[in-house]
């Protein structure tokens, strides 16, 4: 029988040795904005992805959900290389909230939320809307983000806080193995962040979903993520938990600032301030 300490379960996320090029029409060959870049995300894990603008976090989570495909290296989706998937079996297992979410179509919630279905129906032809099974689970995450009140609201008419939870909650329908999220508490104040980050630990913790948050909030990440990835330039700078990561000489060499970090006082996580 095998023991599962020296055969642990297959990594949700491989990557190895990526290097991705965005086209240019003035450069033939642009500089990479990920260079080599290897890494393992285990199942289960939430992992927090940080580093400076324009460090890579974006494109990477891009590779992930294979929005974009790498030039050079691989990534395996649990033992299975990406690039022999469909779009859509990817998207029964990956769920990515993108950054920038500019919603122009007036959808209810409600009508947003079940999209996240379509992967699944996808190919098999004749989807019908009004499926149960797809309205059980699309119900459960609109709970699950406490925006069932909202299902009949257009998208276009919700705060920030509550649409960014409708997004999640769409992403969360598609019943992923793992959740990728960039930035997804920018421009909430704080008590839509406390939410959302207890909404992302409890779905890791209770349910096993993978999350891979990238954040630039530095506090957020520490207390919320067991492990980090420091990105700059390209490349992964230091992974580890936040006590490893949130150090004062790794964060000044990456920011090129001074930072002084002390320990949350309820937690005693790292905890990074600015000096005056
Ligand atoms: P981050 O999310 O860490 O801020 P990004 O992954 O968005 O970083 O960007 C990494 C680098 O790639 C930056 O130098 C950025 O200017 C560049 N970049 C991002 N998107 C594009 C694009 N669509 N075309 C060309 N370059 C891009
Ligand atoms: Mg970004």
């Amino acid at each position: 029988m095998r023991n599962h300490k020296h055969f642990p379960a297959t990594p949700a996320l491989s990557v190895r040795d990526i290097t991705y090029r965005y086209q240019s029409r003035f450069a033939k060959t642009p500089e990479s904005v990920l260079t080599e870049l290897s890494c393992t995300i285990e199942a289960g894990s939430l992992i927090g992805i940080l580093g400076p603008n324009g460090s890579g976090k974006s494109t990477l989570l891009k590779l992930l959900a294979r929005v974009f495909s790498a030039q050079d290296g691989t990534i395996e989706l649990f033992g299975q290389d990406i690039l022999n998937l469909s779009q859509a079996e990817i998207a029964k297992t990956v769920a990515i909230v993108p950054q920038e979410t500019q919603q122009i179509f007036p959808f209810t919630i409600g009508e947003m939320v079940l999209m996240g279905r379509f992967p699944h129906h996808a190919g098999v032809g004749g989807w019908h809307w009004e499926d149960p099974a797809d309205l059980a689970i699309v119900e459960m995450a609109m709970q699950d983000l406490d925006v069932a009140h909202l299902a009949d609201r257009l998208i276009t008419d919700v705060s920030g806080g509550e649409r960014q939870r409708a997004i999640i909650a769409r992403a969360l329908a598609q019943d992923p193995k793992i959740l990728l999220l960039d930035e997804p508490t920018a421009f909430l104040d704080l008590h839509h962040q406390l939410d959302i980050a207890r909404i992302l630990r409890r779905l890791n913790q209770e349910r096993g979903l993978t999350v891979v948050l990238v954040s630039h909030d530095l506090n957020l990440a520490s207390q919320y993520c067991e492990q980090l990835m420091l990105l700059n330039q390209g490349h992964i700078v230091t992974t580890g938990t936040p006590e490893e990561v949130i150090s004062p000489d790794v964060l000044e060499h990456v920011y090129g600032c001074e930072v002084l970090v002390d320990r949350h006082p309820q937690s005693g996580m790292p905890r990074v301030s600015l000096p005056v």
